[in-house]
């Protein structure tokens, strides 16, 4: 049986990078760069304005200068010919710097008349031009190729004028529930006798998935009848990663690994050294990489965690598909038995000194689901290991919304 490392090393080895697609500008917001992209525009493309004013020599600027008023270059537009010694240009912020100028001279600093412009201060001199090339020079690398694409970069592609930019196509994932008791979250009223479940997993991997950035498939409930699980599974394996949530364990009604074999599919593994998530399998169906979820809803969630997110983040090109590891002080007591590493969900608080401190979100059983939404993050407890009060455990951030407060604390 594989520990929790091992196992994650194990499917992350056969994962790989989707393929790259030319994606609008619009569509690219969150996906990873396929290639460095380099600009083959200069930003700004001319010598221009930083001011409202009057674009001027600076030789012919001294305290009272009256200089003759010859154009107005307004933003979008250019001056068709130079200033000459004894003129001036008004000019608007962004319009292109006429030749021959190399000052402007801010608006408030001046009063023109009868078109003559006079010049009250001198601190502009030699000042207010923004030069061509000097946020972006031609052939400058402006994305990294695996970097994840946010309003700057987004920001910075249309400004040199890339309406398509490589990335990695966004992996699109079947997800599979089975079991008979379940059904969808409008049917529960109703539903037969009240013996029947919401398939909360359909809905929180499903969420789980966009959250990372890929495409969930909702391929339906699924009954536990080989015959109707292996339709579905044929079906899915078009995706990118075939997810499937239940049946995996040793049950009577346990039928996902053996249609997947006898579909021909790979079982790598079937079992990892972790509660929950002990029943966590991992293989491929028609060639497609499978993960077996447990059907308990918080083995399901702590499997997306542990295997979702890192492989839909290699899927998609990030160089960094990895959660980091945080240390935090144990405000309870954390043990793990002897073979199994656990994964505890935890509430960590920062306490006045700087501290984290994590507590239990209470009761731990793998159905327990509202310890998974109580959490913001999972202490990994190693096999044979207690934390005691005091002791510095190991803990997996969850919540991404985790440096935002209620109170801003700027001081500016
Ligand atoms: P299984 O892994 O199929 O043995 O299911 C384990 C437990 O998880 C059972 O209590 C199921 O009712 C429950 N369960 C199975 N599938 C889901 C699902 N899609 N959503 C929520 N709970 C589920
Ligand atoms: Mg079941």
């Amino acid at each position: 049986m594989l520990g929790v490392a091992e196992a994650i090393e194990t499917v992350m080895a056969a994962i790989s990078p989707l393929d790259v697609a030319a994606v609008h500008l619009e569509d690219a917001l969150g996906r990873f760069a396929a290639r460095d992209v380099a600009s083959s525009a200069a930003i700004p493309p001319w010598d221009n304005s930083s001011m409202d004013g009057y674009a001027v020599r600076a030789s012919d600027v001294s305290a009272g200068a009256r200089l003759r008023v010859v154009a107005t270059v307004r933003a979008g537009d250019a001056a068709d010919r130079a200033v000459a010694s004894g003129e001036a240009m008004k000019i608007m912020t962004g319009a292109p710097v006429p030749e021959g100028a190399d000052t402007v001279i801010r608006i408030e600093d001046t009063e023109e008349a009868g078109g003559i412009v006079a010049i009250n201060d001198t601190r502009d001199i030699g000042r207010n031009i923004r030069q061509r090339g000097e946020d972006i020079a031609e052939g400058q690398l402006v994305i990294a190729k695996g970097t994840r694409l946010l309003a700057p970069h987004i920001g910075v592609l249309a400004s040199i004028g890339m309406s398509r930019v490589p990335v990695h196509a966004a992996p699109v994932v079947a997800i599979l529930s089975t079991g008979d008791e379940l059904v969808r979250v409008e049917d529960l009223e109703g539903a037969s006798g009240g013996r029947r479940i919401v398939s909360s997993n359909s809905y929180s991997l499903a969420a789980l998935v966009r959250e990372t950035g890929g495409v969930p498939v909702d391929n339906g409930l699924i009954p536990d009848d080989p015959a109707a699980l292996r339709q579905a599974l044929e079906e899915a394996s078009d995706a990118d990663l075939v997810i499937t949530s239940g049946g995996i364990s040793v049950g009577e009604f346990d039928h996902t690994r053996a249609v997947i074999q006898a579909m021909g599919g790979e079982i790598t593994f079937w079992k990892i050294k972790a509660r929950p998530g002990a029943n966590i399998a991992f293989g491929s169906v028609n060639g497609t990489p499978w993960l077996g979820l447990p059907g308990n809803p918080v083995s399901a969630l702590i499997g997306g965690e542990l295997f979702i997110r890192p492989m839909l983040r290699k899927m998609s090109g990030s160089p960094r598909p990895y959660p980091r590891p945080i240390t935090a002080i144990a405000a309870d007591k954390f043990r793990a038995s002897e073979n199994m590493a656990h994964l505890f969900r935890a509430i960590l608080t920062r306490a006045e000194n700087g501290e984290l401190h994590a507590r239990s979100t209470g009761p731990q059983g793998s159905g327990i689901l509202s310890s998974m939404a109580a959490a913001n993050a999972l202490l990994v407890v190693p096999a044979g290991r207690a934390i005691d009060l005091g002791e510095i455990v190991t803990a997996i951030p969850l919540d991404p919304d985790a440096h935002l407060t209620e109170r801003l604390e700027l001081h500016a």
